[in-house]
């Protein structure tokens, strides 16, 4: 099986060993004449653009969930999995568990000042309702661990979906799902139906004080409106890892904003040791010609 790996010029020499090694029986390139590949290995980056010579390949491979960057490229006709890996639902789950618990235990509120600040003692997490948007792969890993954790979570998804253990509504009950989060999780792909989900409106539905943590993708929020809401206190805190520009500008009004917290699109990698097995169980099966998994659903864009 010969495959061709499409991402920076980075990525090469930290997948390749791993990449090799889960599936030993496979010839990975950089280069060579297109038509001569079964598959390709695809992240952003990387300089396959048009995928049309590649007209005997059965699998693209992508190595990131968010498939936003490759879903709308109308050369690819070729099916496309995105990545489904134990190492990124671990990293998200701890991510999201980690800020919530931020905000939940109200970490910020201890300035080591000398004041003896014993007024406002948390709830117990049983007491803070938590909504996740988005109830995928990785949304499901976040509301087990903050359902582990003691919360209440409400999830939310297209097509409210029943998952074990959550309270699951459709997307047409969104409203209803902002109005109780305390803690907002954003988990959701960006495609034409999520862009600028999290309007003004949608933001003026969060209760007093709730917190934002959107490790999802940037062009869900309307970053003006974010920042009206949060100098009225709805949200109260945003935890933001994912922007409409990234790396986000230096002069963007979020770096400087009291209530914003960033971090550089870091909540969760993919890590080779656990993904590299995932792309070769998925190379296997479109060598001999059964189901590929995590297809990528073209008109819906995810
Ligand atoms: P996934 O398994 O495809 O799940 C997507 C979820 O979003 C599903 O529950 C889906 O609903 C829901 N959804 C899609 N469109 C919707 C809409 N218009 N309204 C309501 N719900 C909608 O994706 P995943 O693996 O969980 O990944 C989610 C996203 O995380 C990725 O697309 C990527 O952008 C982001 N991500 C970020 C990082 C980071 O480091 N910051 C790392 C990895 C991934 P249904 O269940 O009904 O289909």
């Amino acid at each position: 099986m010969r495959v061709r790996f499409s991402a920076r010029d980075d990525a090469w020499s930290e997948w390749a060993p791993a990449l090799r090694a889960a599936c030993p029986e496979m010839h990975l390139d950089r280069d060579g004449d297109p038509a001569t590949f079964d598959a390709i290995i695809y992240a952003p980056g990387g300089d396959i653009t048009d995928f049309a010579p590649y007209a005997n390949v059965r699998l693209v491979q992508s190595l990131w969930a968010g498939v936003e960057r490759i879903v709308g490229n109308a050369t690819l006709t070729q099916p496309l999995a995105r990545m489904v890996d134990p190492g990124l639902r671990q990293g998200m789950a701890e991510y999201c568990a980690g800020w919530a618990m931020r905000a939940h235990l109200g970490m910020d509120r201890y300035a080591q000042d000398g004041i003896w600040r014993n007024g406002q003692i948390p709830p117990l997490a049983a007491e803070r309702p938590v909504t996740v948007l988005g109830m995928g792969e990785l949304g499901q890993a976040a509301a087990a661990m903050l359902t582990a954790l003691g919360f209440p979570v409400t999830g939310v998804s297209a097509s409210g979906r029943a998952v074990p253990g959550v309270s699951v509504l459709p997307i047409a009950q969104l409203d209803q799902a902002l109005a109780r989060a305390q803690i907002l999780v954003c988990l959701l792909p960006d495609t034409p139906a999520t862009r600028g989900l999290l309007d003004a409106d949608r933001l003026s539905r969060l209760p007093d004080g709730a917190w934002l943590i959107n490790p999802g993708r940037g062009t869900l929020i309307d970053d003006e409106a974010l920042l009206r809401g949060l100098d009225r206190g709805r949200p109260g805190h945003a935890v933001l890892d994912v922007f409409r520009t990234e790396p986000l500008p230096g002069d963007h009004p979020f770096w400087a904003h009291p209530a914003v917290t960033v971090t550089p699109h870091i909540a969760a990698e993919t890590r080779p040791a656990t993904a590299a097995p995932v792309v070769a169980q998925n190379l296997r099966r479109a060598m001999v010609g059964r189901p590929l998994l995590h297809l990528v659903d073209r008109d819906r864009g995810y």
